[in-house]
């Protein structure tokens, strides 16, 4: 509209500039200069698309399902999806519409962008890539324009290699696509409209075909336009994996690696619960790195071992600490570490004294199996390992340490579940009905019955904290095997007859 009304005014300027005898030749050069000048911007804003775009639209390695480890269910409805435009002559016989647009919908790294390369390889189409941020810009236009060639882009490249279609695969949708409020900048209107006139455009008989393939973490920011029936007509849900498919992608990620023999994939797929495909494959590359950093022919299971912790703890940090606090830090991992074992047989992977991201300390549990719906035992277990670190501390120093926060945040947040999922004694409440006095009290009392019992373990299996502890210091890594034949030795020495040596133990600490 703005542009409309600038051309229209301004040769009526002009001429009424010349009516009363003005000189515009200044005007007339200055606004071509300026017209120029927004003529390229124009342009740029265009070309980035197609720039960023080249440099990942080219699968050279082309990526087909089998290369995508695990997705199994999203695999197959992708497929399913896809014969719509393998078989398009026989869709146009039913008088079926062709189908517009793929939404997938999942967390960061599960493997959505892989799917849409596989897509174009199984129907031979054009593929195209682009993010909703390049279509982001402050000049009202230049989204809608970089649609319009991304459109233009992906037919042409079809054409050129006599592909009959052509997906087109926009990642972060949300960010062009997200649900229109009243206070929204024109230009996200504007780029979102020219999206949906673009897939409105798709007909059955066009050639090539266009199928629009867009990714999101974020299906329910969307606008309700895009998601409606006739634009993005199939959602496909890529989670994260679970340990079968963990153990499927760790395998596609160390076929050009050389494995030593004592590594396990089985176990890495187990310590590794709730990591997406990308931190798999990051895992599988930073065990390499290690391998290579210290001169070895082969990746052994201690270079996977540490690569888990990179990536879940983040880079390990050169933080001095003192000798004191390395203690104590010691003692409140173990904390954690016994009771975990003891609620959990075998749950324990390792136990680490290496700072790594903001942890001087950590225990890494490595679940028998997957877990998706929770009891009440489950949470307790869980709030009784967060507060394992505390009450250790507790009891070999007399007090805690600021290095509780997080457990306590976790322990808290445990509570929360289960009073909000009705597995409290407050029974199935809405919680905002319930007084704050009575849900305070209800937190405490599982937190102090809790606490009491994690008191009762850790001081049963005190005699773990002195040899546990020594070869913690010396070491700085205890893995599980070892940890399990301390606290076997000490189930052994936890007879009644021995708790009054261990309380004797106790007062002497
Ligand atoms: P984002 O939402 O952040 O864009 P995404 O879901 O599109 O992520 P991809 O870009 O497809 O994730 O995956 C990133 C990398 O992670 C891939 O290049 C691949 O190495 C690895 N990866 C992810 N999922 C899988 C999988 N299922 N099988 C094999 N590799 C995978």
């Amino acid at each position: 509209m703005g542009k409309e009304i600038l051309f229209g005014t301004f040769p009526v300027l002009i001429v009424f500039l010349v009516f009363i005898g003005v000189n515009v030749a200044p005007f007339i050069i200055a606004a071509l200069v300026l017209s120029l000048l927004m003529f390229v911007i124009m342009r740029q804003g265009g070309m980035s698309v197609t720039q960023k775009k080249t440099s990942v639209d080219t699968p050279k390695t082309q990526i087909k399902f089998n290369d995508i480890g695990g997705q199994e269910r999203a695999k197959k409805e992708l497929r399913e999806a896809l014969d719509f435009l393998i078989h398009k002559d026989t869709l146009k016989k039913y008088g079926i519409r062709p189908l517009k647009g793929i939404l997938l919908t999942g967390p960061p790294g599960t493997g959505k962008t892989l799917m849409a390369k596989a897509a174009a390889n199984y129907t031979n189409s054009a593929f195209i890539a682009a993010s909703g941020s390049q279509f982001v810009e402050m000049y009202v236009g230049v989204g809608a324009q970089r649609i319009r060639d991304l459109f233009k882009e992906a037919k042409q490249k079809a054409e050129k290699n006599n592909q009959d279609s052509a997906i087109i695969f926009i990642d972060e949708i949300d960010v062009l696509g997200g649900k229109r409020e009243g206070s929204q900048h024109r230009e996200y209107d504007q780029t979102l409209n020219q999206l949906l006139t673009e897939m409105d455009g798709i007909t059955t008989s066009e050639n090539p075909r266009i199928l629009i393939v867009a990714a999101t973490n974020r299906a329910d920011m969307l606008d309700d336009a895009l998601i409606r029936p006739g634009r993005f007509d199939r959602q496909i849900v890529v989670d994260l994996p679970d340990k079968k498919a963990r153990k499927q992608i760790l395998e596609i990620h160390v076929k050009n690696k050389p494995l030593a023999d004592d590594v396990d994939i089985d176990a890495i797929a187990r310590d590794t619960f709730n990591f997406s495909g990308a931190q798999l494959e990051s895992v599988t590359n930073e065990a390499a790195i290690y391998a290579f950093r210290e001169n070895s022919t082969e990746i052994t299971q201690r270079h996977f071992s540490h690569a888990i912790d990179k990536v879940m703890m983040g880079e390990q940090t050169d933080r001095e600490s003192t000798a004191e606090e390395r203690e104590r830090v010691a003692n409140h991992e173990l904390g954690h570490a016994i009771v975990s074992e003891v609620v959990r047989p075998l749950s324990v992977s390792q136990v680490s004294l290496r700072p790594r991201g903001q942890a001087l300390g950590y225990v890494r549990q490595s679940p028998q199996q997957d877990r998706y719906l929770y009891t009440v035992e489950n949470l307790e277990q869980q709030i009784m390992i967060a507060l394992g670190g505390a009450v250790a501390e507790e009891i070999i120093y007399g007090g805690r340490s600021t290095g509780s926060r997080n457990d306590f945040e976790q322990a808290l947040h445990l509570v929360n579940t289960m009073i909000d999922t009705g597995l409290s004694r407050l029974g199935i409440v809405k919680v905002d009905m319930v007084s704050r006095e009575a849900l305070h009290e209800e937190r405490q009392r599982i937190l102090n019955e809790l606490l009491e019992e994690t008191r009762a373990v850790l001081r049963s299996f005190f005699p773990v904290f002195k040899h546990a502890l020594d070869h913690l210091l010396r070491e700085e890594v205890l893995n599980g095997d070892e940890f399990r034949a301390m606290i076997a030795n000490a189930k052994n020495m936890v007879k009644k007859d021995n708790l009054e040596k261990i309380d004797t133990q106790l007062l002497n600490a």
